[in-house]
């Protein structure tokens, strides 16, 4: 495995730290839930968290998509859901890599049947070229190329997720 940086420490914090901004902007006096995606969303959503200057509540969910490993088939399985009820309030999803788009399209429509005040959607690494969905992203960190990344939440085969950079790895 060859594996090279992609974003460091430093860029990481300074994306997260302008997303932070503007969320608290954006939902000041609202009631505002963050929904990390798990497990892939759970570091991003940790620091985010941290970049966010009001009461926020959190609650995570986890999602196994069906079909192979490198992509999703949109056939999306919800292993654990939230625990709160989320009727009324503003649902910002919080996701690590934004890739076909399917899973969090899922997620969307998911949350929407809910009866929130409003569904947007987070996610600090975006592949743009793989879109499958015509899907807005409502706060997108950084777009990134179609390569594989690992690291910052993100793993393969559950190994790397505690990289506090993202690198790009590829087969040697
Ligand atoms: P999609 O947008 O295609 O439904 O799926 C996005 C999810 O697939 C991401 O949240 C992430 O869990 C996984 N994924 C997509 N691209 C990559 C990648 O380059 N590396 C890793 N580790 N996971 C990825
Ligand atoms: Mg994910
Ligand atoms: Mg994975």
């Amino acid at each position: 495995m060859k594996m090279e940086v992609l974003i460091t420490k430093e860029k990481l914090e300074e994306i997260v730290t302008d997303l932070g901004r503007r969320i608290t902007e954006d939902y000041r006096d609202k009631e505002l839930v963050l929904v990390g995606v798990l497990k892939g969303g759970f570091i991003f959503l940790a620091d985010l968290a941290r970049k966010i200057d009001m009461d926020v509540k959190i609650d995570f969910i986890s999602v196994s998509s069906y079909g192979n490993s490198t992509e999703s088939s949109g056939v999306v399985r919800i292993i654990k859901d939230i625990e709160s009820d989320v009727s009324g309030k503003h649902v910002l999803i919080v996701e690590d890599l934004i890739d076909t788009g399917l899973t969090l399209q899922y997620l969307k429509d998911l949350f929407n049947t809910k009866g929130c005040a409003s569904v947007k959607l987070a996610a600090i690494m975006d592949k743009p070229d793989r879109r499958k969905v015509d899907l807005k992203v409502d706060y997108v960190g950084i777009e990134i190329p179609d390569e594989f990344v690992v690291g910052y939440g993100l793993d393969y085969a559950e190994k790397y997720r505690n990289l506090p950079e993202v690198y790009i790895i590829r087969e040697t």
